[in-house]
Formats: C-alpha cells, structure tokens, sequence
C-alpha cells in the first residue's frame, strides 16, 4: 500500500545517506527535495538575475522545467534537459540557494511538484526542511534527524574536502535562514520522531526507522 516516509533536518544530520539506503531497503522511491531547491538556484545564477531579487527569481523558477529521478540508485536533476547534478553540489549554488528557497512563490512550485510526485509514486522516502509540516503532514513517518554542529561539520568538510571551520560557519548561516523564513521554516513537526545520528551510523539509523515502519 501507500507509504511516506517525511524526513527532516538540518544539512549535515545524515538525511541524504540514511533516507536513499531506507528507501533502497523498502523497495520505495526516493525524492531529494533539497536538489529540487538547488537546481531552481542554479538555474537563477545562471540568468544572472540577483538572487535578492525575489520577483526575478520567481519568474526564472517558472519558466525553466525541472525534472528529477525518483531511484534511490540513480538519482537525478536536469533543468530544461541539462544535468545539473554536479553544479548544485557546487560552492555558488549552496552560497545562493537558502535565498532562492525563501521566495514563497519558488516555495508554492516546488511543493505542488513535490506532492504531484509522492501521489504518483505511492511508496517513497521523502527529504528536505518542510516534508512532514507542509509538503506530506499525512505522512506514514516523520523523522528529524540532528546532530552536533561540530559532528555536521565535520561529515560535510569530508565529503566536500572544505575547510571545518568554514563549513561549520556555512551550515549555521544556512540554518538561521531556513529557520527563520517567513514560508515553511525549517521546524520539527510534533508527531515527528526525532533521531540523533550524532554518535549513530548510518546502518543503525536506517535499521531505527525500519523497525518504526514495522511497529
Ligand atoms: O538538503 P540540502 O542541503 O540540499 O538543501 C539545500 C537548501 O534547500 C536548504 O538549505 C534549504 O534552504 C532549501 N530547502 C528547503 N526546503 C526543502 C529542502 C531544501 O527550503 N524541503
């Protein structure tokens, strides 16, 4: 039958890792929000139109078609036909893309998209900031995943070879803004199930929410 899983969370908390290996091991689909919001950032730098410039983003996020894969295996982002995968990954991107993703009408897109996808899909693990608050609150499971900021730090300067320090900086600049928009803030939904990876692996985390799913 139908089965959403809605993870949450800061970057840096394990979302990525833990929500492809969780839908690998249901057999679901998989569907990485957070690629969605960088590939409309990538696609604004590359019209040159300022970021700040809220009305400018929104027609650019309009007007550009966005497709992305749903494998956990095989995950992609194209915009209008291009692969994208790398460039958002990319420095200029995550600089940019907290201010592309507090543009409401961004926001309004990449959510009605986003349900459009889950309706389709029936079985899927969902990531991002808003899954269990705004895009899926029906969902099957909500999870929140933490860590230390010295421990998301320290994962994101060793899969991006950056400096701690400055990653450590970056996250936190990043949190602060996705907390405190206005539109769908990052916030725990209050029947979310609150996971802390910062002393877990990845294998015990995924192993965690399967026997939640299984209760
Ligand atoms: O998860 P990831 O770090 O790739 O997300 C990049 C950015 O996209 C976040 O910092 C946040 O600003 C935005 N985002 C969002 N809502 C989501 C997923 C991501 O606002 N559901």
């Amino acid at each position: 039958g139908r089965c959403v899983v809605a993870v949450d969370g800061p970057s840096g908390s394990g979302k990525s890792t833990v929500s492809r290996r969780l839908a690998t091991a249901l057999g679901a689909r998989y569907l990485d929000t957070g690629a969605m919001y960088r590939a409309v950032t990538w696609a604004v730098l590359q019209s040159g139109v300022a970021v700040a410039d809220a009305e400018a983003v929104a027609k650019v996020a309009s007007s550009v078609s966005l497709e992305i894969g749903t494998d956990p295996a095989a995950p992609f982002v194209r915009v209008d036909g291009v692969a994208v995968d790398g460039p958002i990954r990319g420095a200029e991107v995550t600089a940019a893309v907290s201010a592309v993703a507090s543009v409401a009408a961004v926001r309004q897109l990449l959510v009605a998209q986003q349900r459009a996808i889950i309706a389709d899909a029936g079985r899927i693990v969902v990531e991002g900031r808003d899954i269990g608050t705004v895009v899926a609150p029906d969902a099957s499971l909500k999870v929140y995943l933490t860590a230390s900021a010295e421990a998301r730090a320290q994962r994101r300067s060793l899969e991006n070879a950056t400096d701690v320090a400055a990653t450590q900086a970056d996250l936190a600049r990043r949190d602060r803004i996705d907390s405190s928009r206005t539109v769908d803030p990052l916030t725990q939904a209050e029947d979310a199930v609150v996971l802390d990876t910062t002393a877990m692996g990845i294998d015990e985390a995924v192993a965690r929410l399967r026997e939640l799913l299984d209760a």
